[in-house]
């Protein structure tokens, strides 16, 4: 089938309910475009499930605070629309601003709680731009199953508890993080590193990678071990830390002793970038 690009809510409607009446299961990817292998991932993932295959490239103004990153987000759209073709996809949902955020726009979707803590004690009207727009993309597409990477750990945990709470009737799924080779979680804004900022950038997954390891050999000081991630941290010329933290995989509760269900989450500035990742504890 080929790839369809498309601005209009309606154009995606109209090619959802063909794709619907042909007997399709509908698949959903979100994204804010600069596509790289963690997103394919997710595509193909959907891929496997569905026969009809929406992504959607949007870069949402709301989720950014005013001394983000707004203006420079990478937009590379032709090299975005050719991986979304090699991963399969059937539509590209592109719109313009003004189309998600038409004049006399009033509604915020918030979910309270989940929200503020971590990623929102930093981003604090992040995670409300987050699931404003998630919702109403949710409404657009409705497809069966919508695709959110691990890499954003709470946002997909906030994401879940809106769609539990207003009655969402399709389902959510959450899907591994993919790393460079080195471990480097693949990110959009890994492009903003210098080489020297990438080698500090690798502290987060070496000290993510240490607690597992350390789990896995038997250590069960939660305390201390999240202090030895501290330290890796730390140690690594460059890097500020935002938080690195040891939490309930389900409540996002900072943890003081081993418990089933846990995340070690890390998030740190590397000169003008701001870095995050996480890994679930065995
Ligand atoms: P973004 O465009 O960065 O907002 O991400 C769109 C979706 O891709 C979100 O569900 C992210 O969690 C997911 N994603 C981003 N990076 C990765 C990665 N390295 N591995 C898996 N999923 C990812």
């Amino acid at each position: 089938m080929e790839l369809q690009v498309v601005e209009q809510i309606a154009e995606v409607r109209q090619a959802v309910n063909g794709a619907r009446q042909r007997g399709s299961r509908i698949g959903f990817v979100p994204t804010m475009g600069a596509l790289h292998s963690g997103h394919v991932s997710l595509m193909e993932e959907a891929r496997r499930d569905c026969e009809f295959v929406v992504v959607s490239i949007f870069v949402n103004p709301t989720q950014f605070g005013p001394k983000e990153d707004l203006n420079k987000y990478p937009r590379p759209f032709e090299n975005d629309v050719a991986l979304c073709q090699g991963a399969g996809v059937s539509l590209i949902f592109h719109p313009q601003p003004v189309t998600i955020y038409p004049p006399g726009f009033k509604t915020r979707v918030e979910v309270t709680g989940l929200s503020s803590v971590w990623e929102g004690a930093f981003r604090p009207e992040h995670f409300c731009g987050v699931t404003t727009v998630v919702m109403k993309l949710l409404n657009i597409v409705q497809a069966d199953v919508t695709y959110f990477g691990r890499k954003d750990f709470q946002q997909q945990l906030i994401i879940k508890q809106m769609c539990q709470d207003l009655d969402w009737p399709y389902a959510i799924q959450t899907c591994a993080t993919i790393r460079d080779p080195d471990g480097l979680a693949k990110s959009s804004r890994n492009v903003y590193l210098s080489p020297s900022e990438r080698q500090s950038g690798l502290s987060l997954s070496r000290a993510l990678f240490h607690v597992r390891d350390q789990i896995q050999s038997g250590n069960r000081d939660v305390l201390q071990l999240q202090q030895a991630m501290r330290q890796i941290l730390d140690g690594t010329p460059g890097v500020i830390v935002d938080y690195a933290a040891i939490i309930n995989s389900d409540t996002l509760a900072a943890a003081t002793e081993y418990q089933p269900a846990l995340t070690a989450a890390i998030a740190v500035r590397v000169g003008a970038t701001r870095l995050i990742d996480n890994i679930e504890l065995p």
